[in-house]
């Protein structure tokens, strides 16, 4: 609401000091400034008309604390400017110069062309989701992907559910729901974003029994600990640590074995998962479902926006028995996966299974493989619009730096990269200098989100794309 204009002056009422606050447009007026009501046919009036009135309270208690009343043109200026800010995605595009290549914060992998190219045509159209084409009749969504991921791991089954914490869960759920679930102390992981595995076998109703150390558990510890109680025996992927020392790990093959002869399934958490041996493009080597299952594993669980460089899924692959409980379980209801999700995933195992020009097609594998001579040369091209944006009071320079692959994958190894590095010049208040030109940084129409390392600002560029430089540059040069 408007507020009414003051009584009219007379005898009795004092002298008016300050600008009434009728000196402010009313709403319908502002409405129809003509930058005002082109920006509704934009953005929808309603977002305008409730820009207008934030934008009024404000001028108003500007006024009540003895400011002064905008004009017309200033008014119109702030209105649109706060309508652009609520039309503004949360979602927002960021630049990625953390370093870290599948940053869960920031999204997890880049999709390759053909998967958003996939979903695209999926979320366009109608499409075969749970229908079989060739015999005109009802199909299972899983069908989508079965054969692609059963010749990509060895599997003899797979189901697709959400992301990987819920195919754990289910998996859990499904195959030792009431029972004991034994794994090894030293597997009791933390991964960021609250996923605990004690917390995850409780919330499967499972009983852990947790066997052997923390550095050290032996095969006796395993055959011990199985009982006419035990469920199931897991085996979880320490992802993102490392344990060194003194210490022994059972392999898979000899706990697969001892589960079975036994009568219990044994499952594996690999959570990174990747697809092809990564030491092909100079990665060091992660596990792939397809050794775990030849190790003898019942049922491998992995992600699908990790290593795999698709959308957020939780891949489960394994024996048909295995996975036809799984599948029973209600909770694979709760936990399925939209049809964006099995479009990207489609589209992406294709990749993989064409075998061809992966490291082309596949962005995560692209930057993860980016060799550290093209990042520095990236870091030379940009550098300059770096400098001039930091200005004066900072020193800027192009250093070497490590890269990481984030998401709990391969936690010790680490990729040679370069960056533009970027320190207060001189002593004292270094922490607020860094804040401050970190806060610049993301206050860019395309948000920079870099990393502080040893009281400097470390923009490490092998996640720009090259595509994506020219962008950054024109950014960092109109907002200095
Ligand atoms: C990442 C990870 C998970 C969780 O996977 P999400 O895809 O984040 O649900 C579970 N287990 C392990 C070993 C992991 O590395």
């Amino acid at each position: 609401m408007v507020a009414k204009a003051p009584p009219s002056a007379g005898a009795a009422t004092p002298v008016q000091t300050r600008p009434p606050l009728s000196a402010l447009p009313a709403v319908d007026r502002l409405l129809r400034e003509p930058a005002l009501s082109a920006l509704g046919e934009a953005l929808g009036h309603a977002i305008v008309k409730r820009s207008i009135r934030e934008e009024l309270a404000t001028a108003r208690e500007r006024l009540a604390e003895g400011g002064e009343a905008p004009g017309p043109e200033a008014l119109a200026a702030g209105v649109a400017a706060r309508a652009r800010r609520h039309c503004a995605p949360r979602l927002a595009t960021v630049v990625n110069l953390t370093g870290t290549v599948i940053h869960t914060n920031l999204g997890r992998a880049l999709l390759a062309d053909e998967a958003i190219d996939s979903v695209a045509a999926a979320m366009r159209g109608y499409c075969a989701l749970e229908y079989d084409v060739a015999g005109g009749d009802r199909g299972d969504r899983d069908s989508v992907v079965e054969e692609l991921l059963r010749d990509l791991t060895g599997a003899a089954a797979v189901t697709v559910v959400n992301n990987n914490a819920g195919a754990v869960l289910l998996a859990l759920a499904a195959l030792a729901g009431r029972r004991e679930a034994v794994i090894s102390h030293g597997e009791l992981i933390e991964i960021g974003g609250a996923f605990r595995m004690p917390d995850i076998m409780r919330a499967a109703q499972c009983r852990l029994v947790a066997v052997g150390t923390t550095n050290r558990t032996h095969p006796r510890d395993y055959v011990d600990a199985i009982s006419a109680r035990t469920g199931i025996v897991v085996r979880a992927h320490w992802s993102n640590y490392a344990i060194s020392g003194f210490t022994s790990v059972v392999d898979e093959a000899t706990i697969a074995a001892i589960a079975h002869a036994r009568g219990v399934p044994f499952m594996v958490d690999l959570g990174a998962g990747a697809l092809v041996d990564l030491s092909r493009y100079g990665l060091p080597r992660e596990p792939l479902p397809a050794d775990s299952l030849a190790a003898g594993a019942d049922v491998v669980t992995f992600s699908g926006d990790k290593l795999l460089g698709g959308p957020q899924a939780g891949i489960v692959v394994g024996t048909r028995e295995a996975i036809a409980k799984i599948k029973k379980h209600p909770l694979k209801r709760a936990l399925r996966c939209s049809k964006m999700t099995l479009a990207a995933l489609e589209a992406t195992l294709r990749i993989y299974a064409s075998d061809h020009r992966l490291a082309e097609r596949l962005p995560v594998l692209a930057l993860l493989a980016r060799p550290a001579a093209d990042i520095r040369a990236a870091c030379e091209r940009v550098f300059p619009a770096v400098a001039r944006f930091a200005g004066d009071g900072y020193d800027v320079r192009v250093d070497d730096c490590a890269s990481q692959i984030g998401s709990g994958s391969l936690p010790v190894d680490r990729l040679p990269s370069a960056a533009i590095v970027v320190a207060p010049a001189g002593a004292g208040r270094r922490g607020r200098a860094l804040a401050r030109l970190a806060e610049r940084l993301r206050a860019l129409p395309t948000p920079v989100v870099g990393r502080i390392f040893r009281d400097a600002l470390w923009l490490d560029l092998r996640c720009l794309r090259v595509g994506d430089e020219a962008r950054l540059i024109a950014e960092l040069e109109a907002a200095r």
